[in-house]
């Protein structure tokens, strides 16, 4: 087994890497502060060809793998996890959409790919359902999807809806009639994700907005779920890979008591385990994406979803350590530290909480 990342990898990973240090990094905390939409830089990436990182060439991608995925995200969120998640969102969608294939894909696939339109997920989370109800040919959507990353710039959200049948699976051009968008309260991390409520009012959808048919919306969703476990697990790993990083240059310089902390047992011990952590996380990681390459869907999924776990809890403790080895300055905004708290935080709770994801795991592992 060979882990040493090819030269078209390496490339990847040190654009991004540069990406985010020269471009990200400066005005992060007034966009945070200011929770506001990364447009700008997010046409920059979308430029880069960031925007359909993982479809085939012949569909306009750049026809990268599951690990140069999970390393562009990673990247992109060791400095600023709220524009890896637009962007994993945005890719995972096009993902989708392609592979529901059909007259949506054809329409709505070239927007995503140039960037013209950020794509967002709806998804039906327990007993929060959107209704999709059939109107001859054409279909209406009722209810109210809350917490949806990028819904403020979004140009296309994919949505699942409960139909008469089952789980439907529809993609909602907007702006549109009869969907609103809904600030939600301040969020305490992930600020700049243009987090938003979408509420369906009736709202009137052709019926080639309905994506689901040839293959079920459980099917094209299963499919994708390897991928969408590697993809956040790459962000809290690039977010738990950031704290470490600033909490280390943090330690060289910091003095007490005649000498640098870093000099400390106590700190010292606490960088080790950081490292770690996200040393220990990235080889379950990169395992799961060689499963993924390697076309083997169940391994993938296993592996994808115990990273997904694990990553969650990475990014959660690293940031923590990060604010305690920066002392009272971590718990400031003066130090990128206690943002990166914030946004850890909201890594167990998304696209599957840790409480789903460990049940799913035990499922595979024990049965129902
Ligand atoms: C920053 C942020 C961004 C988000 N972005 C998106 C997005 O882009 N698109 C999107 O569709 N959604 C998004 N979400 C929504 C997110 O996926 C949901 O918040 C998540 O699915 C949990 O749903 P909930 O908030 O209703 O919690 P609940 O389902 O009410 O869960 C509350 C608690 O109970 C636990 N729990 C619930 N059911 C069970 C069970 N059966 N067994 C054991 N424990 C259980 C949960 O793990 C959690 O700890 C986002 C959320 C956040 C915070």
């Amino acid at each position: 087994m060979d882990l040493r990342l090819g030269e078209e990898t390496l490339a990847i990973r040190d654009t991004t890497r540069r990406f985010a240090r020269e471009q990200l990094l400066p005005g992060l905390r007034e966009r945070d502060e200011r929770a506001a939409d990364p447009a700008a830089l997010r046409g920059e990436l979308f430029e880069m060809g960031f925007g359909a990182l993982t479809l085939p060439e012949d569909a306009g991608g750049l026809g990268l793998g599951p690990l140069e995925l999970a390393l562009a995200l990673e990247e992109l969120a060791a400095v600023d996890a709220s524009l890896a998640l637009q962007l994993a969102w945005h890719n995972l969608q096009a993902e989708l959409l392609q592979r529901a294939g059909g007259g949506a894909a054809r329409r709505w696939l070239p927007g995503l790919v140039s960037g013209e339109r950020l794509v967002v997920w709806a998804a039906a989370d327990g007993e929060e359902v959107l209704r999709a109800e059939a109107v001859e040919t054409d279909w209406r959507l009722t209810g109210l999807k809350r917490w949806v990353g990028g819904a403020r710039a979004a140009g296309l959200a994919l949505a699942t809806a409960r139909t008469a049948e089952g789980m439907g699976l529809f993609a909602v051009e907007l702006p549109r009639e009869g969907v609103s968008v809904e600030a939600e309260p301040r969020a305490l991390g992930l600020r700049c994700t243009g987090l938003a409520a979408l509420r369906f009012r009736s709202a009137m959808l052709p019926g080639e907005a309905r994506l689901d048919g040839a293959r079920s919306a459980g099917e094209l969703l299963a499919e994708l779920r390897p991928l969408r476990a590697l993809a956040l697990a790459a962000i809290s790993l690039g977010l738990a890979r950031g704290a470490f990083e600033l909490a280390l240059a943090y330690a060289a310089q910091r003095e007490q008591f005649g000498r640098s902390i870093d000099r400390f047992e106590a700190i010292r011990f606490k960088l080790v385990e950081m490292e770690l952590r996200c040393e220990a996380l990235r080889g379950l990681l990169w395992r799961a994406a060689a499963a993924a390459s390697a076309g083997d869907a169940a391994e993938a999924a296993r592996l994808a979803e115990m990273a997904k776990l694990m990553s969650a809890e990475t990014a959660t403790f690293c940031a923590v350590e990060g604010v305690q080895i920066h002392g009272g300055y971590g718990y400031s905004r003066e130090f990128h530290a206690e943002r990166l708290m914030r946004d850890a935080r909201a890594l167990p709770l998304i696209d599957g909480s840790s409480e789903a994801v460990r049940e799913s795991l035990a499922v595979r592992l024990i049965g129902e």
